[in-house]
């Protein structure tokens, strides 16, 4: 049995039902899981592990609900700064396509420790290319030595050029290969228990990379094994037109008719939804994924987050994919999510009680899409608020840095509205993976210059 006592936290936000945020708190934990929280005078006195966290502030870890690691290799290119969806797409497939194992697991690495030092516990990955032999593995491997929690999803794409796709044949694959590895991954891998470190999810990738038929069998087969189903939808105005023109549909009608609605499923941004749409979203459970920064990125447009708040939809945010946003900073996306959110006209028909949702959001509304709206998006009910019995999962971040001076009346707002900072702590299943804002499951330095020679090797 391992122990872990947490004590002293200048302020110790729970986000739990009636998110308390407890001066001097604290915590203890035992094998990872939360047996104590509150005051620190009231926890017990000693453990195998104990921290003194005087002048530091105390959440549940973030969650991170989209993300395509192996983007990391490929940021801010010069050929796909400047363009929309569909073409910075076009401009990156080839490029993608030269990947090898080795540069999926380094660009997962990387991934990975930029999210765990912006504060993140818990990822999910969409990962839709597999070339020279790359596998899902590659990732897992590289989260087991990263050490936080992973959502690996099997990403597809078989829906090429020469079908009416947008995708060059050469990175698609036949949907047998696709379903036969999907059902590899899940039987080999996928844990459900409460503290998982690692879920499988089928993620075929957008409606414009997969055909139908293979969205309906990899739910028939989701459902089977009880794992989640997450694609990209309703993103662009082109995705929209694409969806009416092949199959007769928008986006979230066309998603109906493959049987892609439900508790189990989420969806990656979601902009251009009606009021009806909502509706569905609402009545099926169906998840989403707000991911500002690319949004912003890709001019692809706002979503309304307001209307999925009031409408009582579970949401979470995503970073998404590092050549479109291109970062890993999950409180940043936090703040993103804020202040995009104060932008975004009302959507026609759907009215807004500001008693339900006040008309502009706050920060502690935008810290809570980033904890337990993300764990209710990935269908966790043991992450996402510190309680006992959930997940000794939580950040620390000092208080007295330049960042905040001024701003300690309300240190919870101050980390969206000030500038968002590294964690200085990090504890994954009761387990320290960051120390004084230095990762101690990787040698960083090492990291960034095989990141380097791998990205440049991938451009050449
Ligand atoms: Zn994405």
């Amino acid at each position: 049995m391992s122990s872990l006592l947490i004590k002293n936290a200048e302020i110790l936000v729970t986000m739990d039902d009636n998110r308390r945020e407890i001066r001097n708190g604290g915590l203890y934990s035992e094998n990872g899981f939360i047996h104590n929280i509150g005051k620190s005078n009231e926890l017990p006195e000693t453990a195998d592990e104990v921290l003194d966290l005087s002048g530091y502030i105390v959440l549940p870890g973030l969650v991170n609900t989209h993300h395509h690691f192996y983007q990391t290799l490929t940021r801010a290119l010069p050929a796909a700064q400047n363009a929309n969806l569909f073409n910075w797409l076009k401009t990156l497939y080839p490029i993608w396509a030269r990947m090898k194992p080795e540069d999926v697991f380094i660009s997962a690495e990387t991934a990975m420790v930029e999210l765990a030092l912006s504060g993140c516990t818990t990822a999910s990955d969409h990962l839709y290319l597999f070339p020279n032999g790359s596998r899902l593995d590659d990732e897992i491997a590289a989260g087991k030595e990263v050490g936080i929690r992973l959502h690996a999803s099997r990403g597809s794409m078989s829906l090429g050029e020469s079908k009416g796709g947008l995708p060059p044949d050469s990175v698609v694959d036949s949907e047998e290969n696709i379903l036969r590895d999907s059902q590899r991954l899940i039987e080999t891998y996928h844990d459900p228990n409460p503290g998982s470190m690692l879920q499988i999810v089928l993620a075929p990738c957008s409606p414009f990379s997969v055909t139908g038929d293979l969205m309906r069998e990899s739910a028939k087969m989701a459902r089977h094994y009880g794992v989640h189903l997450h694609t990209h939808l309703a993103e662009t105005e082109d995705e929209q037109e694409f969806c009416l023109q092949k199959f007769g549909y928008r986006p979230v009608g066309y998603m109906q008719s493959v049987d892609w609605v439900g508790n189990d499923v989420w969806f990656a941004h979601s902009i251009y939804v009606n009021k009806n749409e909502i509706d569905v979203y609402a009545h099926e459970g169906c998840g989403v994924a707000h991911c500002p920064s690319s949004n912003m990125r890709l001019a692809s447009g706002i979503a309304p987050l307001r209307e999925y708040m009031a409408a009582g939809i579970k949401v979470g945010l995503g970073v998404d994919g590092s050549a479109s946003n291109d970062g890993s900073h999950l409180l940043a996306e936090a703040r993103q999510a804020l202040l995009l959110s104060r932008l975004r006209s009302g959507i026609e028909g759907f009215s807004l009680s500001a008693d339900k949702v006040p008309p502009l959001m706050t920060g502690r509304q935008a810290l809570e899409l980033a904890t337990r709206g993300g764990a209710s998006v990935l269908g966790r009910k043991d992450i996402g608020s510190l309680e006992p019995g959930k997940c000794a999962d939580l950040i620390a971040i000092k208080l007295d840095k330049l960042t905040y001076a001024g701003a300690l009346h309300d240190p919870v707002a101050a980390l969206v509205f000030c500038a968002p900072q590294n964690v200085d702590y990090s504890f994954v299943h009761g387990r320290m993976i960051i120390k004084n804002g230095q990762m101690l499951t990787i040698d960083t330095d090492r990291l960034i210059e095989k990141h380097n020679h791998a990205s440049l090797r991938l451009l050449q």
